[in-house]
């Protein structure tokens, strides 16, 4: 009997694969990562990171030192640890600069209930796929006077402004994040809070060193304009919409894979497109030295937000009872 095809959805991967099914089959099918990686993918990260661990309880001291031994015994090249450890010098300035903040309101006005959660959401099972939602939600926070429960996520950009926001609202990342809650703990947050570091727009002077530089950036933390926070609503009609078209999502992908067709869609994109060197649409051909320009994952070493599927890590849902039919 052949085995059922585990068909794992995150956001990135279903937005990945509605901007062009060619480019989702190069990233998440033939798993090719390309060796250079844009840069605000690394500050996004290291950002992340500092937060997560200062909500563990580390210190800003052992943050930094915790950071910087991670970056250490990385496995990237000499050039983009040198680079990284540069930023990890802009962080001491942008944690006080967001403590100048929100500092004292948050830990007055929220308390934390859960923290860097990792969830499957089983959302289909048929004869031929099981479609399982993965993620990591940032933290469950509750409101201590008006007992308002919120999902709160932590962002980095460049610049937010109307189409961030309205971006936000249809990035399908906070419903199925809200859904999972709803369908996985019987919890209805009431929104998602976007709690966004943006960095600074400097641009580095000719002959300026790296640390000056980085001086420059920190120094830009002290002002508030860097910090901005916003509750996305959704209503209970959305969200049960969303988890029909998550659903459609995993049998379209199933498509795609049971027939082996990933479309070429160029229009759709939103970042230049770090395939184009194989793909025709792109200009490109797929040739040794195209291919040279890529790691090639191997089968355990996918994506890890997409690591293998484990049956015990999944929490099965049963529907019944929920709202959500
Ligand atoms: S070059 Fe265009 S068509 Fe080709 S994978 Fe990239 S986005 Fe898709």
């Amino acid at each position: 009997m052949s085995r059922k095809l585990d068909i794992i959805l995150t956001s990135s991967s279903i937005r990945r694969f509605y901007d062009c099914r060619r480019r989702y089959y190069y990233e998440y099918v033939m798993r090719l990562t390309p060796r250079i990686k844009p840069a605000y993918f690394e500050w996004g990260s290291l950002v992340h990171r500092c937060f997560e661990l200062l909500e563990k309880g580390f210190t800003l001291k052992d943050t930094l030192t915790t950071l910087l031994d991670e970056n250490k015994s990385g496995n990237w090249s000499e050039d983009l640890k040198r680079r990284n450890h540069g930023w990890i010098s802009i962080l001491p300035k942008l944690v006080l600069g967001y403590q100048s903040v929100y500092g004292a309101q948050e830990k007055d006005e929220y308390e934390t209930l859960q923290s860097e959660q990792e969830f499957n959401l089983l959302l289909d099972e048929t004869p031929e796929y099981r479609a399982i939602f993965r993620g990591k939600r940032d933290a469950l926070k509750r409101h201590k006077k008006t007992g308002e429960v919120v999902l709160w996520e932590r962002k980095t950009a460049s610049q937010t402004g109307d189409s961030y926001w309205e971006n936000v609202a249809w990035d399908p990342q906070p419903k199925s994040y809200l859904l999972s809650m709803q369908l996985e703990q019987g919890i209805k947050p009431s929104c998602v809070v976007y709690d966004v570091i943006k960095k600074p727009l400097l641009k580095q002077k000719p002959g300026e060193l790296d640390s000056i530089y980085n001086g420059r950036i920190a120094l830009a933390y002290i002002e508030d304009k860097y910090f901005e926070r916003k509750k996305i609503y959704f209503t209970p009609q959305v969200i049960e919409a969303h988890y029909r078209w998550l659903r459609r999502a995993a049998q379209e992908l199933y498509y795609c894979y049971s027939e082996g067709q990933w479309n070429e869609y160029h229009l759709n994109q939103r970042w230049p497109c770090e395939y184009r060197v194989l793909c025709p649409s792109g200009g490109g051909e797929e040739n040794e030295h195209s291919l040279s320009l890529f790691d090639n994952r191997r089968a355990d070493e996918i994506n890890p937000e997409l690591s293998l599927f484990c049956d015990s890590n999944l929490v099965q849902v049963t529907f019944e009872g929920s709202e959500i039919k």
